[in-house]
């Protein structure tokens, strides 16, 4: 299933470090997700690989935009990453699923009072369209079966799990609140049952609710 797996220096914070990114053939939906790898000295008896699984969020991963965590939420893993070694999947998989452009109908929907969900409800998806069983075929195709997963979403530990991904821990992000996505994160923490501490006034993380 692998394909190309080629060095690349990518820049984390103000440095060019070295990572590897990989391509997959035989993938059923036919996307182009990719493997970076950040390669560190393994420690200890068969470590669980540290694994972040991020979904693509144009808009936020390549422009920062305010509306979401997304591009916040990809810096921090890679950083960890680097870090600690580990691999990040990219999916591209974007608006949870429904594509850009939809994504962009439902932005419309939500300046209208609909909730990140429901907006996608109510232009006739699921919730929730995102898929992780690819990314569970591409951990086996890299031979990585034990994960530590940064991750907020208990919805990406239960989808590997069910794919035979053994997750044997997990590691939260940090709450990247912004005035512009105080209702996005609210939904995703009341509705998606991601695991976020957020702030009462929509300015600051709480350190004490
Ligand atoms: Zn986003």
């Amino acid at each position: 299933m692998l394909a190309i797996r080629q060095s690349v220096d990518i820049k984390v914070g103000q440095q060019q470090v070295p990572a590897e990114i990989i391509s997959f053939d035989g993938l059923e939906s036919g996307k182009e997700h990719v493997a970076l790898r950040f390669n560190r000295a393994e420690t200890g008896d068969n470590p669980p690989t540290l694994v972040r699984v991020h979904s693509e969020c144009l808009t936020g991963d390549i422009f920062h935009s305010s509306r979401c965590d997304c591009g916040e939420q990809l810096n921090e893993a890679i950083n960890r990453l680097d870090q600690f070694g580990g691999v990040l999947l990219y999916m591209r998989q974007e608006g949870r699923g429904i594509g850009l452009y939809n994504k962009l109908d439902a932005y419309v929907l939500q300046d209208q009072g609909l909730d990140t969900y429901a907006a996608n409800v109510e232009l006739g998806f699921a919730e929730d369209s995102r898929d992780f069983t690819e990314a569970a075929e591409m951990l086996k195709a890299l031979n990585i079966q034990k994960v530590e997963l940064i991750t907020n979403n208990p919805r990406k530990t239960q989808q590997l799990s069910a794919h035979g991904i053994d997750v044997v821990a997990t590691q939260n992000t940090a709450v990247h609140q912004k005035s512009d996505n105080v209702g996005y994160l609210k939904a995703k923490q009341s509705l998606g049952q991601h695991e976020l501490n957020l702030s009462h006034d929509g300015e600051q993380p709480c350190q004490n609710c």
